[in-house]
């Protein structure tokens, strides 16, 4: 009898025990539905029959490939980042395909790594995105880096006539990669700072120029020249272990604080910082206004939509919202006074949004603040 107790006791401590675990189980379900992963696809460049540059007798491809086998290795341990290759090994893959493993991805970021030349003694380290080159360096590496496409079987077809060495087929090379421009300078920008502060590299700057393997992907994607193998010393450098791991850790720093400013922070900083007040909107009436365009400052980017009122902007007013791509993005101000965006971008700043940065439109379109302030004054 007391045994037949005894196990009925154990019998109902069980099922409390599972209706318990069942119920804390789906609710759990329930208010926390698997967060989407952050994904990056990481772009060795060149590979198999297509060496890369062969500066100092170093192989472009095989430092690219350790150099992303080692960020993916850092990102992988991140249980919000999914991290895909074009290639994990020494094969060939055409510049379309990259993209295209990019695009079916449908991922958040598309890096690709390669190792400059020059027949000078030329160092220093650059990232690009893709626009129309402003001088003819930087046209000279996109041409050079393009050139592998000659090894493809099809290139004629697959890149509808683009010639490498044509500088005429590099004019309207840009038009897919536009609206991801801002933040594709964002990353590249990170990347460099990283660079020069914690590596200590020659900074030559965030470019533009027309590279094929951009030019097809449907994401903020930037092509980063870790330096130059025909460079004595960055040669040897890029080719160490110092510089193979210095390398990767100064990328995966400047993925995470991308993710970290797209992720926005407005809502996390809400309970922390009470809405700032803002009395201090631009009194004077300035005087350089840009006829068609209209200046704004960039908030943030996100996946999420949040409605534009002060309360969810730390106190700013006149913040609004565009659907861009995956994104949707959040200004504040709107104006054609050049001035004016400053200040604003200055209050924006100082209301807690430090990376904050000033975007121009032309109508609907977005173009750069250099094309906006090259246009004519009213
Ligand atoms: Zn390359």
């Amino acid at each position: 009898m007391n045994r037949y107790l005894h196990m009925k006791t154990k019998l109902l401590a069980l099922i409390i025990f599972f209706t318990c675990f069942n119920f804390v189980h789906s609710t759990t379900i329930l208010t926390d539905p698997p967060r989407e992963k952050f994904v990056v696809v990481l772009d060795a460049g060149h590979g198999g029959q297509d060496p890369g540059n062969r500066g100092n007798g170093y192989y472009e491809k095989d430092i690219a490939l350790n150099i992303v086998l080692s960020i993916g290795a850092e990102l992988e341990k991140l249980p919000d980042v999914k991290v895909i290759y074009t290639r994990k090994s020494d094969v060939f893959v055409t510049l379309a395909g990259r993209a295209e493993i990019a695009n079916k991805a449908e991922a958040d970021l598309f890096i690709s790594v390669h190792c400059n030349a020059h027949k000078s003694q030329a160092q220093g380290t650059e990232t690009f995105v893709l626009g129309l080159h402003r001088n003819q360096d930087n046209l000279e590496v996109a041409m050079r880096e393009n050139q592998v496409i000659f090894l493809e079987e099809d290139y004629e077809v697959t890149y509808d006539g683009f010639n490498p060495n044509s500088p005429e087929s590099y004019i309207g090379l840009t038009l897919m990669q536009e609206e991801f421009l801002d933040q594709s300078v964002l990353l590249a920008d990170l990347i460099q700072k990283n660079f020069t502060h914690d590596l200590k590299r020659v900074n030559r700057g965030v470019k533009q120029a027309g590279f094929l393997v951009l030019r097809q992907t449907y994401m903020p994607s930037v092509l980063v020249e870790t330096g130059f193998l025909t460079n004595t010393g960055e040669g040897s450098y890029l080719n160490s272990r110092s510089g193979q791991s210095g390398m990767p850790q100064a990328i995966t720093k400047a993925v995470l604080d991308y993710k970290k400013s797209i992720n926005l922070e407005i809502l996390e900083g809400l309970d922390r910082n009470p809405p700032v007040a803002l009395t201090a909107e631009p009194q004077e009436q300035p005087l350089d206004i840009y006829d068609g365009i209209t200046f704004r400052v960039q908030l943030a980017a996100t996946g999420k939509k949040i409605e534009p009122n002060p309360k969810n902007f730390r106190g700013l007013r006149e913040v609004s919202r565009n659907k861009e791509g995956k994104l949707f993005k959040y200004y504040y101000g709107a104006t054609s006074s050049y001035s004016q965006i400053k200040e604003l971008h200055e209050i924006a700043r100082r209301s807690g949004y430090p990376d904050s940065y000033i975007v121009a439109f032309r109508g609907n379109e977005k173009i750069s603040v250099n094309d906006a302030l090259k246009t004519k004054m009213k």
